[in-house]
């Protein structure tokens, strides 16, 4: 068995609403969750940082203030006695990995910043757009079942892949394109959630 999660919104906080926040630059503070359409979200997130003129370290920084949310280590830490544990995010690694750190050392698999010279952002690679779906078929062609737990639209694919889709306080949109499966308010009723799989599984609790 293999959990594929999603971070922000599930085990930590949107990272971008953060740094609005802290610069004070409102196109920031968009996530997944207000514009489903991840290139053109990247579009304005990265000329609104260029007009504010702040470079990949003045953010990065900031970045790394936002901890996990309370609970979320020991969550992983419960699940991963049953199950191999995969952070899989629209995020970035030169964002994420202190939470990661944090959660306990798991794998992220996440997008990257393109930088000049100057440490201005210039692009981003997409590691992990489009590929969730693949990343998970991939998994089960190895015969894991999957377990995938997400928030937002940018994580249906991933949702609509795995043998047990799981929506953690799902946005509308993403709980009318997935009726059938389970919501969770919280990360205590998602482990319950996911020790019902185990069992239902076979796996000694
Ligand atoms: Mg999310």
């Amino acid at each position: 068995m293999i959990a594929a999660l999603d971070l922000e919104g599930v085990l930590a906080p949107e990272i971008w609403p953060h740094l609005g926040d802290h610069f004070g630059v409102a196109e920031l503070r968009l996530t997944t969750r207000d514009i489903g359409e991840f290139e053109e979200l990247m579009r304005r997130r990265v000329e609104a940082l260029n007009r504010a003129g702040l470079t990949l370290a003045a953010i990065r920084s900031v970045a790394h203030e936002v901890r996990p949310y309370l609970g979320a280590q020991e969550f992983l830490d419960r699940i991963r006695r049953h199950c191999q544990v995969m952070i899989i995010s629209d995020t970035f690694h030169e964002f994420a990995e202190p939470i990661m750190e944090r959660l306990g050392g798991y794998n992220l698999f996440a997008n990257q910043f393109e930088t000049d010279s100057s440490g201005r952002i210039v692009g981003w690679k997409l590691r992990i757009r489009g590929q969730k779906a693949r990343v998970l078929q991939g998994m089960r062609s190895a015969g894991f079942k999957v377990i995938g737990m997400g928030d937002s639209l940018n994580d249906l694919t991933l949702l609509q892949s795995a043998d047990y889709p799981i929506l953690f306080r799902p946005v509308p949109a993403l709980r009318e394109h997935l009726p059938q499966a389970p919501v969770v308010q919280g990360l205590d009723e998602a482990l319950n959630r996911f020790m019902e799989i185990f069992r239902s599984n076979g796996s000694s609790l």
